[in-house]
């Protein structure tokens, strides 16, 4: 039997839908949700994400920003620019592009973004609520693969679920958000000593390493629900014969390109899970769509809604019963 597709799009559009509701009340209010949006330097992959998250602005009626220092930009320039925006009122969210250029030290920019308009999740004040279960702005993809599994009603409470990575961006805070929401939550890593084992265990497996279609569909529990972080371009056509063994048309799709878009998960994975996000279209566009909703929120929260005025996005334990 094959597993239930786990459509981001179909999430993204349900969101976005809410997000314009909540933006047209605000606008009652005289406020219009605004995002900052830093990029430095002219890396192609890096003005794609921007452009694409500054349209997203635009078309839900927000107010967008777009700073563009040039990629030998020094440290104190860009501490000057994230102070000049923390002081404006009409920001609500600050973004910074990452990678920065290695002159710059990353963590100081970071640090220095006002934490109620860090709409990334990565300040260390809001990484602390995320740890203590306190509402606050977290990470948009693990707050995207929350939702898609709130939404298409997959039971956390109780599951076991296994995230593969660490990271400070998705592995870690993934794990607290499942942890929050009462899972019993293992994390792998590249000295986990037999990764298959612990991924057989598991109802829930959100793999966020970036090795393409590393995790195999054989190491799935029968009907685990599988979330897919990975974004891996392939370009070896032996790798693509690898992943699309029983997808002729992909395979086919590749021959054409010479390239595709993989995740961490073995596509054949579809025969053994019981719903798993596709890449491309799973867990990808929810990360913008979270940058939004974080947005809106600091908009909120900047204004006294108080931070528990959004029901997405919350670090905290959900009550019994509840979402
Ligand atoms: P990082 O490279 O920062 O982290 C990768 C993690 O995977 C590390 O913790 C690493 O372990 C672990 N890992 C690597 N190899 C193995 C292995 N063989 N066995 C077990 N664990 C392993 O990556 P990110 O967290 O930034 O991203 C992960 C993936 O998610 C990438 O493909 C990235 O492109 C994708 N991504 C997608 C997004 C989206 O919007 N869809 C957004 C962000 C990321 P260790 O710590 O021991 O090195």
């Amino acid at each position: 039997m094959s597993a239930r597709i786990l459509d981001g799009n179909k999430i993204k559009e349900q969101i976005f839908d809410e997000l314009s509701r909540d933006i047209r009340t605000l606008a009652e209010q005289g406020v219009q949700p605004g995002l900052a949006a830093i990029l430095v330097g002219e890396d192609p992959a890096s003005q794609i994400y921007v452009k694409s998250k500054i349209a997203a602005c635009v078309h839900l009626g927000m107010a967008s920003w777009m700073h563009t220092p040039s990629a030998s930009v020094t440290t104190e320039e860009l501490l000057r620019l994230v102070q000049q925006l923390n002081e404006d009122d009409s920001v609500d969210g600050i973004l910074v592009q990452l990678p920065l250029p290695p002159q710059v030290d990353s963590k100081r920019i970071l640090e220095a973004v006002d934490p109620a308009k860090d709409v990334d999740g990565f300040h260390p004040a809001n990484l602390g609520r995320l740890v203590s279960g306190r509402a606050g702005l977290v990470a948009c993809t693990p707050a995207g693969c929350m939702e898609i599994l709130r939404r298409n009603e997959i039971k956390i409470e109780g599951a076991n679920a296994v995230v593969v990575g660490r990271s400070d961006i998705v592995g870690k805070p993934m794990a607290l958000l499942l942890m929050h929401a009462n899972a019993t939550v293992t994390i792998c890593h590249s000295k986990t000593r037999d990764l298959p084992d612990a991924v057989r265990r598991a109802d829930i497996v959100v793999a966020a390493m970036g090795r393409a279609g590393y995790v195999q569909a054989d190491w799935l529990r029968p009907g685990a629900a599988v979330i897919d972080v990975g974004t891996n371009r392939i370009t070896s056509l032996a790798e693509a014969e690898r992943l699309f063994r029983n997808l002729p048309e992909r395979l086919e799709k590749f021959r054409a390109k010479g390239q595709a878009l993989v995740g961490d998960v073995h596509p054949d994975a579809i025969n053994v899970a019981g719903a798993l996000t596709p890449v491309p279209g799973g867990v990808g566009p929810m990360t913008i769509t979270m940058l939004m909703s974080n947005t809106v929120q600091a908009a909120r929260i900047r204004r006294g809604a108080g931070i528990y005025g959004n029901p997405r996005n919350t670090g905290a334990a959900q009550p019994a019963g509840g979402r």
